[in-house]
């Protein structure tokens, strides 16, 4: 046996006794290493200066990161040293341990690590701990480093809101500039908003705010940020023109018969939130016979109204004037009747936000709030496979995602001691990363290697 063994056995100043396989009251094998403490001892009393005695031995079990697939425990041994005079007791300090937690330092981290990843009963079945342990562990972990774990201020900042079950509304900020998570708020309100920008650290730097169409924010960007401008992200104004033409669509085929409706239901809702250019020959001629068909042709007239809407966007991409240009011609060209009433509202949307809607031409970097939406996504996810996570577990989970960190360290916007990729308290390198695991088609996120589809909820109406 060589002679440093604390690789191997996770700490150090002990000495290796033995080894065995031992199983638990539930039937869980786990390695079980006996050690002995074989470090100083104190043999004068800390309070008097007398001389002190071994006054019995003890043991404490430690549990350490796995060994060879299963929990891996230290069983711990030594004296306890007391003083004849005055009483005083004293035990070994074991190091790089958590004598807390009774967990190795490196078990520690490892847990923390895996709880980025994966769920805390998952975790729980590497070692002889509960998932609730490991989510106490992890929510530990997230407040010792809080310091660590602070980003740059971002000069293009997004914000959305979201809503996750049993925690209600949270409210997702991104940095758009380098695409990372900037933070989760508990709330949705203009007294929360106003409250976190007013204390945001180098408020001055933020330029831009892309959103939805939400008036709650307009006070908090106003008179917290003094630099920023708010634009309306492209991404959900033409989210809604979808929502009309779906309105659309539903008017009409509730007004079909059980036979008309058969015939036209079968994938006609994805086939009418195509875009024109993206239509293949079957969909194409599927849309010219709603058009042919006089009770149906609302649907195929929603169609072009939503392709024009975002054509205004599309056609326009350098021109503020022609954009609002178009969009006049689009208001002007919805028809009278009352089933695109939808399209209507949408228009009025569009003057209730006209200043913020058209800032978006002016906002340089125009980069789509799109990414707040995957952002949101993935928190959804997260919170899915947690089971009804704590806000603050969420939040960290959310925020300390390997390729969170990593966007932000690559753009220099992390806070505080200089974090490297391998440094802990981040191990980046054990496993792939889950957002690999997740691809985006159509709106809806798959999972790659089982297929299966994450259902996420429609995007909330905004109020008018
Ligand atoms: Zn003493």
């Amino acid at each position: 046996m060589p002679n440093d063994l604390s690789s191997i056995i996770g700490i150090k100043g002990c000495r290796f006794v033995s080894w065995e396989e031992v199983m638990t009251a539930k039937g869980r094998r786990y390695s079980l290493f006996i050690l002995e403490y074989d470090g100083e001892y104190q043999s004068v009393c800390p309070v008097c200066g007398k001389k002190m005695y071994k006054h019995g031995k003890r043991h404490v079990l430690i549990n350490d990161t796995p060994m060879n697939g299963m929990p891996h425990v230290l069983d711990i041994y030594f004296y306890r040293m007391r003083c004849s005079a005055c009483g005083e007791m004293w035990s070994p300090k074991l190091q790089d341990i958590d004598e807390n937690r009774r967990i190795t330092q490196r078990a520690l981290v490892d847990i923390t690590d895996k709880c980025l990843r994966n769920t805390f009963e998952d975790v729980s079945k590497d070692y002889l701990i509960t998932g609730e342990t490991a989510s106490n562990i992890f929510g530990d972990f997230l407040d010792e480093n809080a310091d660590k774990l602070r980003f740059k201020t971002p000069m293009f900042l997004g914000i959305d809101e979201i809503k996750i079950k049993r925690l209600g509304e949270v409210t997702v900020i991104t940095d758009l500039e380098h695409r990372t998570l900037f933070d989760i708020l508990p709330k949705r309100n203009q007294t929360a908003l106003a409250e976190y920008f007013s204390n945001l650290p180098d408020r001055e730097t933020v330029k831009w705010v892309c959103t939805d169409m939400y008036r709650p924010f307009e006070r908090p960007i106003a008179s917290s940020l003094p630099n920023a401008q708010w634009a309306i992200d492209h991404f959900h104004l033409v989210g809604y023109a979808n929502m009309a033409l779906d309105s659309v669509r539903k008017t009409i085929q509730d007004s079909l018969t059980k036979r008309e409706r058969i015939k036209t239901k079968k994938g006609l809702a994805y086939t009418l939130k195509k875009r024109l250019s993206t239509l293949d020959s079957d969909e194409a001629e599927k849309i010219a016979i709603i058009r042919s068909k006089p009770k149906m042709a609302p649907m195929a007239v929603a169609f072009d109204l939503k392709e024009a809407f975002f054509n205004i966007y599309d056609e326009n991409p350098a021109s503020v004037d022609n954009a609002k240009r178009a969009f006049d011609e689009w208001e002007l060209s919805i028809p009278a009747d009352a089933i695109y009433e939808p399209f209507r509202t949408l228009a009025r949307t569009v003057h209730n936000f006209y200043a913020q809607i058209f800032n978006y031409w002016r906002c340089p970097i125009a980069v789509s709030n799109g990414f707040t939406e995957c952002m949101n996504r993935i928190i959804r996810e997260n919170n899915c496979r947690g089971r009804g996570y704590s806000f603050k577990i969420l939040r960290g989970r959310s925020l300390y995602r390997k390729t969170n960190i990593a966007n932000a360290l690559m753009g220099g916007q992390i806070i505080g001691p200089a974090l490297t990729e391998s440094e802990t308290p981040f191990h980046f390198d054990s496993t792939k990363d889950e957002d690999d695991d997740f691809i985006e088609i159509d709106g809806e996120l798959i999972n790659e290697s089982t297929g299966e589809v994450i259902q996420l909820p429609m995007a909330e109406e905004f109020n008018q």
